[in-house]
């Protein structure tokens, strides 16, 4: 497994390499800086395991840090979520904050800018400061608020604090330049008015910071050396300098900025997640269909397999979309030697063994993981009924069919060799029931050479076998554009649930254990649905797969 561990070094480690090496910081400080708006996906797990793991590498410190200055939005629901998806990573953070906690730092330092003239309140609505700002080939126009005094703008601004204004009717900007090329630098909105009770700091405030000014101040208060976003804020770089710059800060943080992860066949923003949750698509944040951390481990992924994916991809500064596939080659590799091997039967066809005594059952052995002797061995039943897939039988089979057709011998996994002698149908035409003979000169493990079949199935002793339900699934969107119309790529068979039965030493089976069934793929033990009376199997993945690491 090592060999596919990428220990090639990322190029933000050298900028923290060089850093480091030059005195520019003593010691380095890394955050995650979640919003509390949705669960967490598996682009933030690359973003989790590249700070907390950079800053191990240098003996640094990692923060989690809420950027909840949105309280629209905001929830505790996912606050909770969000540790407990980092934590079942196995990371722990050093520094733990709000940004909320840093409201009446914020609003000092806003003050302080309004003192030295460099922000004003804004009378002007949304779409005139729209209108005003230009666009990438035509300069913005000043605004007449721009102009006030440094008076009424500190009056204007503390009666906004105290809730003498409705919401929209004011903003306070950042007085910067209105022409510059780069539109965030035409005097971007820095604290807006929304009377919205806050999940930290409940009615305390009226005024909330914009991202742009909180995210630069929250970083420089907490001493974050290296602020590490993807790339869409790289435009945003020079108002984040900006920001530090004006506001005095004492401690200055460097943002750097690396691609984000894109997976293929998903959809990873989490408004798009939200729709997906809130219109019923799935089955809540934690949907096995969904690329959430908390989907992904009901699903059955392990924080190992997701860790060994992040790293293996890698960090670069080009965007590009990485194969789903990619991630499913991990969980495979990591759960080879882990889980053990059992038989499972999805869509059952009861087969009568004619020739077996009634009543009688006998345990054979068979090891728990072939690939790792330390798992030991199992025993399985079998007696005169078993159950088979009904996809492993044909009645009038095309050629190089090597499965059960009548008068074709096949193995049973474990067990004998059985024969297809009679196929029993209902009134319709359906089969419903196979009448074979077992040859005991066959059994397995007594190293039988007298002859050779073809196909080797996989069953379950019918007496003993625990009922379960199987929950397949597929890509939950079709097409990995992320097009305005996702939801018109949503996959309408992503989903297939069957009932079958697992062999009865799986009874023991708690939740999150998982497995791997012969020929049908991983599967892990529904922790919500399971109850004591039927087991549910999520399959995490197939077998097999085209894709090549
Ligand atoms: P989304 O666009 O999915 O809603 P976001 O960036 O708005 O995500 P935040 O809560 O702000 O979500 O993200 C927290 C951190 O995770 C940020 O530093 C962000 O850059 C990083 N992050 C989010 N999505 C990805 C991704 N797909 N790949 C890598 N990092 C990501
Ligand atoms: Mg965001």
């Amino acid at each position: 497994m090592a060999e596919t561990i990428n220990t090639s070094s990322n190029f933000i480690k050298n900028i923290v390499k060089e850093d480091l090496a030059e005195g520019k910081y003593k010691d380095i400080i890394t955050r995650f800086p979640p919003e509390p708006n949705g669960y967490l996906h598996i682009g933030h797990a690359k973003s989790i395991v590249l700070n907390f793991e950079l800053a191990d590498e240098f003996r640094g410190k990692t923060n989690l840090r809420f950027d909840d200055t949105n309280p629209l939005k905001e929830d505790e629901e996912y606050v909770q979520s969000i540790k407990k998806d980092i934590e079942w990573l196995g990371y722990e953070w050093d520094g733990y904050h709000f940004a909320s906690d840093y409201f009446e730092e914020m609003y000092n330092r806003a003050v302080l800018l309004i003192k030295k003239g460099l922000a004003y309140v804004e009378d002007m609505s949304q779409d005139q400061i729209r209108e005003y700002r230009g666009t990438l080939t035509e300069a913005g126009k000043e605004s007449p608020s721009r102009s006030r005094s440094v008076e009424e703008n500190l009056d204007l601004f503390e009666r906004m604090r105290k809730g003498d204004f409705q919401n929209g009717e004011k903003v306070l900007r950042a007085k910067i330049d209105m022409s510059s090329p780069n539109i965030n630098m035409r005097d971007p909105i820095i604290y807006r008015i929304s009377h919205t009770t806050h999940h930290n700091t409940g009615d305390k405030w009226c005024i909330y910071p914009m991202y742009s000014f909180a995210h630069p101040l929250e970083d420089a208060i907490e001493g974050v050396t290296h602020s590490i976003c993807t790339l869409e804020f790289e435009d945003q770089r020079p108002l984040y300098n900006w920001v530090v710059e004006k506001c005095e800060m004492e401690s200055v943080p460097k943002q750097i900025e690396f691609a984000r992860l894109n997976l293929t066949n998903t959809v990873m923003s989490k408004r798009k997640l939200k729709q997906l949750v809130d219109e019923n698509y799935v089955d809540g944040w934690d949907d096995p269909r969904m690329p959430t951390l908390s989907g992904l481990r009901r699903r059955g992924f392990t924080p190992e397999s997701i860790k060994l994916f992040c790293r293996e991809i890698g960090v670069a500064r080009a965007d590009n979309i990485v194969d789903v596939r990619m991630l499913e080659h991990f969980i495979r590799e990591d759960l080879k030697m882990k889980a053990p091997r059992t038989m499972s039967v999805l869509h059952p066809l009861k087969v009568v063994i004619t020739n077996y005594p009634e009543g009688e059952v006998e345990w054979l052995d068979a090891e728990v993981n072939p690939e790792n002797e330390e798992m030991g061995k199992r025993k399985i039943p079998f007696s005169r009924e078993i159950y088979i897939e009904q996809s492993d039988f044909m009645e009038d089979p095309p050629k190089k069919y090597f499965r059960l057709f009548p008068g074709n011998e096949v193995r049973l996994k474990h067990a004998y060799f059985i024969k297809c002698n009679d196929v029993i149908k209902d009134d319709k035409g359906n089969v419903i029931e196979l009448h074979c003979t077992y040859d005991p000169e066959t059994k397995s493990g007594t190293g039988f050479t007298g002859r050779k079949v073809k196909g080797t199935l996989h069953w379950v002793e019918a007496s003993h076998a625990k009922e379960a339900e199987f929950r397949l699934y597929d890509s939950l969107i079709l097409d990995e554009s992320e097009g305005k119309d996702f939801l018109d790529h949503v996959n309408p068979d992503s989903l297939e649930v069957a009932q079958g039965f697992v062999e009865p030493n799986m009874v023991d089976a708690k939740e999150n254990d998982k497995f791997q069934f012969f020929r049908h793929g991983y599967f892990n033990v529904d922790p919500k649905d399971t109850t004591a009376d039927k087991l549910v199997f999520n399959r995490i993945v197939e077998l097999k797969s085209s894709f090549k690491l």
